[in-house]
């Protein structure tokens, strides 16, 4: 060992079970590739103020989360917290909302940074995957990204998580509510700090976890009594199409998210097998941000989800993802003429597209077996001195233990031909 560690709250993806994030970041991302949505990549830090204007001046990920630093040139930057107000900030930025062509659908993959305390499912850098759908208002893109992010956990196989969905209102509506909510606030018995939530950042107190809090607002205005007719007729469309597209969810009045930015439908899944750190992913419609961000009204909506989050979930279902092996051939050479002529086959696999390893370092026969078995081959190629004289190899498969002689100018095209 090292005398250095991974920094705390952070883990380091190694084989075997890195196989497994890799995985479940190719499922998340399958279903959006196939539905018009485009890979955008941005990069890990953005001035701080993208962040503080986006995500929201008094957000716990904004005051107390953000690893914000100055560079020598003087910048303000911050390693990026969430990816939303970055892919929206690389968006207009590059004028897609202005091609004629919208929602511009993009989907993203990548690592996100939270000083937060650390434990179980959170950690100061965690990855995502998210989809973002700019430019459009209309109820079926919501549904689409909701049902699209079913279709990718269930293709995982996982079954316990669960959809919970609200409205926030628009413009119109949410203000009506955050005065009456405020009214209820000040006749609670709360601490110093939250009253000052209550103040700036009124529906955020409605996320509070503390169960003393909690009972207290037990009697809490809903919004879903205050949306105006138009956010109530969105929202019942949104909920409508997720309905008939067979997905279930649950209408969660008290569903607000960590983020200023939210409008009008607002999403969580959950696994019930989590314990505290039950939410997979969340996302919804975020009207507002590209004007705060000093864009154009651009309508948006999207989610993200857990990587880290969505791999400890299937542990909990006990789900075993069907990864296929990553070598298809070893081969295992005895003697200096033999490694010559393997590792001439192995590279004319793999320039073939068959996956295969070779045995390196002088090991005997046994030691490059063992090695053999734990790449999980399919066959082995193994030749020795007395093998070329007769001008073959000899070809194991490992499935079945048999084994046969196969002519060196044929092995290729048998394993070839074995493997299609
Ligand atoms: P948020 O941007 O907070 O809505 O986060 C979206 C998803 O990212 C969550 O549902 C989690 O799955 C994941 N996530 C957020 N913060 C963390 C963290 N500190 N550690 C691990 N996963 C996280």
């Amino acid at each position: 060992m090292s005398t250095f560690k991974a920094p705390k709250g952070t883990y380091d993806l190694i084989p075997p079970d890195s196989a497994t994030y890799l995985a479940v970041r190719e499922a998340i991302a399958a279903p959006l590739r196939d539905s018009g949505y485009g890979y955008i990549e941005t990069p890990g830090f953005e001035s701080v103020e993208l962040f503080a204007r986006g995500v929201g001046e008094s957000t716990d990920i904004v005051t107390k989360e953000m690893y914000a630093f100055e560079t020598k040139g003087g910048d303000k930057l911050a390693l990026r917290p969430e990816g939303t107000a970055s892919v929206l900030r690389a968006a207009l930025e590059a004028n897609l909302h202005k091609l004629g062509n919208l929602p511009v659908k993009l989907w993203y993959s990548g690592s996100y940074y939270r000083y937060e305390r650390p434990q179980k499912g959170r950690y100061r850098h965690f990855s995502q995957v998210g989809a973002e759908a700019i430019g459009a208002e209309d109820p079926a893109l919501d549904a689409e990204l909701i049902i699209l992010a079913d279709q990718a956990y269930r293709s995982l196989g996982l079954r316990d998580f669960r959809i919970l969905l609200n409205s926030l209102g628009d413009k119109e509506c949410r203000p009506v509510y955050r005065a009456a909510l405020q009214d209820f606030l000040r006749g609670l018995d709360l601490d110093e700090e939250t009253l000052r939530r209550a103040d700036i950042n009124p529906l955020r107190v409605l996320d509070d976890k503390r169960d003393d809090v909690q009972k207290q607002l037990v009697g809490a205005p809903l919004l879903r009594d205050y949306l105006c007719d138009a956010c109530k007729a969105y929202h019942e469309e949104v909920r409508e199409l997720i309905t008939a597209a067979g997905v279930s969810f649950e209408d969660d009045a008290k569903l607000v998210r960590g983020l200023d930015y939210y409008t009008r439908t607002t999403f969580e899944f959950v696994h019930d097998g989590l314990g505290s750190q039950s939410a997979v992913g969340g996302g919804g419609r975020y009207d507002g941000l590209s004007e705060m961000i000093g864009g154009p009204a651009l309508p948006s909506v999207g989610w993200a989800l857990g990587v880290d989050r969505t791999v400890l979930a299937l542990e909990a279902e006990g789900v075993a993802l069907d990864l296929p092996a990553s070598t298809s051939v070893f081969a295992v050479p005895l003697g200096e003429e033999a490694r010559r002529v393997l590792f001439g086959v192995v590279t004319e696999l793999r320039r073939n597209g068959v996956a295969a390893d070779f045995s390196y370092g002088a090991k005997g026969l046994k030691g490059a077996m063992k090695n053999a078995n734990r790449s999980g081959a399919r066959y082995t190629v193994v030749a020795g001195e007395r093998d070329l004289a007769e001008g073959v190899v000899q070809l194991k498969d490992m499935e079945s233990g048999e084994q046969v002689a196969v002519g060196v100018n044929e092995i290729v095209a048998e394993l070839e031909s074995r493997l299609s």
